[in-house]
């Protein structure tokens, strides 16, 4: 594919950018935020009439920041930064996940719920973009110190959430128990059960079928549609995985049960390779059900952690954090496939060295679309209190995001335009025209 989008970034200077970045950022560390406003710099000039609102994007609606102080189970009182931020509410209400992670800042929560308007809007969801986070590390906590952390969060959220302004869900380092301790708080503040507050719940309490793997699964929907447009098999292919997560974890159960081959999983405790393939289900046995430790799986061989961006493979699915693909190791990735399964996994550089080299991204705000989607099935099925069978959650998220894959697909190869921007191009289309209809008040 053509790509003359990337000769626009020449003239966006890291000072030109800089100045817009909002007084309460760091300018010295932009963080991801920067990396949001370049991507927008390389949509702008797509969007034809619409482009004079582009810079309501360029700044989130609002951002919350709150303390949040915890009794530690020893008797301390310790001290978290907890964010929210509603970036952008013009197709619905605020969507995102809350991400409870020790390096979270103010900067990455906005890129994040920046990346939600967009997730939202290229699949057409009825949501504005919207994220949250904790700076803690909660590993570090008790089972009880967690809860207590989740619940004043929550609190401090007070009017900001809620089934009709925001719904949160989980990402990095929560899940489904958080969302039961958010959703159980919402309820006591507000003296009455609103099960569509948040999602990602238990199954038990309102939750949806098919939710804890969405993200994986659609991982696997537009990888195989992708792989269908570049005349490659899904069958044998080789997948090498960054995270072991929600998301990495899911996405390497459902590679394997369609066929694929698992040769690399990298986690924080090591890369794990075997050439022939191996099994994630027998990989979590290992480490939940027998307790094992990663580095003694049997069914693979530890290689260095750095040698995983030179795997000899297919796929290569980034499930972890932000910005591990960069200008170093993007020139050592053999695979012909990117499928970005965390948010921001890829810098722009990098981005622009692997199309040089021909190999296809398929960019965060499509790739990881599906955990949202299922999100919003959720949200459906609280709102009309009438639940789905799995089924027909797995046959809808597939038509949505195959659907969602094909146009944008067609929209790159029309326009001559990367995957990304033309991901860019649709949802911020769609965002801007209902701006624009809206109008500013007053
Ligand atoms: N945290 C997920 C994401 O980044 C899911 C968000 C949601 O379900 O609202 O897309």
């Amino acid at each position: 594919m053509n790509h003359p989008d990337t000769a626009l970034q020449a003239g966006a200077t890291p000072a030109s950018r800089s100045t817009r970045l909002p007084s309460y950022l760091n300018a010295a560390e932009p963080g991801p935020w920067a990396m949001f406003l370049e991507q927008l710099d390389r949509v702008e000039p797509h969007l034809g009439d619409l482009a004079r609102w582009t810079d309501t994007l360029r700044r989130p609606k609002r951002t919350l920041v709150v303390d949040i102080p915890v009794r530690m189970d020893d008797g301390r009182i310790e001290h978290f930064e907890g964010f929210r931020v509603h970036h952008n509410l013009s197709r619905g209400p605020g969507k995102g996940g809350v991400r409870f992670h020790h390096a979270v800042n103010l900067s990455e929560v906005m890129a994040l719920a920046g990346w939600m308007t967009i997730k939202n809007a290229a699949v057409n969801l009825p949501y504005g973009g919207a994220k949250g986070g904790v700076r803690v590390d909660p590993s570090q906590l008790s089972r009880t110190e967690l809860e207590r952390l989740t619940r004043r969060y929550t609190s401090e959220l007070g009017d900001l959430i809620g089934p009709d302004c925001d719904i949160p869900a989980p990402d990095v380092g929560t899940n489904d128990q958080v969302m039961a301790w958010m959703m159980d708080t919402y309820a006591i503040n507000h003296g009455a059960t609103h099960t569509g507050v948040v999602t990602g719940k238990p199954i038990s309490m309102g939750g949806s079928l098919g939710r804890r793997d969405a993200t994986g699964r659609g991982c696997f929907v537009v990888a195989r549609e992708a792989m269908k447009r570049l005349n490659r098999e899904m069958k044998d292919a080789r997948i090498a995985i960054q995270g072991f997560g929600n998301v990495g974890n899911a996405s390497a159960r459902v590679f394997h049960d369609e066929g694929a081959r698992i040769v690399a999983i990298q986690d924080i405790h090591g890369t794990l390779f075997n050439e022939a393939g191996f099994d994630p289900h027998a990989l979590l046995r290992h480490l939940t059900v027998e307790g094992g430790a990663w580095a003694d799986f049997p069914g693979a061989t530890l290689i260095p952690s750095d040698q995983f961006w030179s795997v000899d493979c297919d796929v290569m699915l980034p499930a972890a954090l932000e910005g591990q693909i960069t200008k170093d190791n993007a020139p050592h990735i053999r695979a012909r496939l990117i499928v970005e399964g965390a948010n921001g996994p890829t810098t722009p550089e990098a981005e622009d060295i692997l199309h040089a080299q021909g190999c296809t991204v398929l960019p965060d705000v499509l790739a990881n679309a599906g955990g949202v989607t299922v999100s919003y099935f959720e949200w459906v099925q609280n709102a009309t209190s009438f639940f789905w069978t799995e089924q027909d959650i797995h046959a809808r998220l597939d038509r949505v995001l195959s659907e969602a894959f094909d146009s944008i697909w067609r929209s790159a190869q029309d326009k001559g335009v990367n995957l990304r921007t033309a991901t860019f191009i649709t949802a911020c289309s769609r965002v801007l025209e209902a701006r624009a209809l809206r109008g500013l008040y007053p």
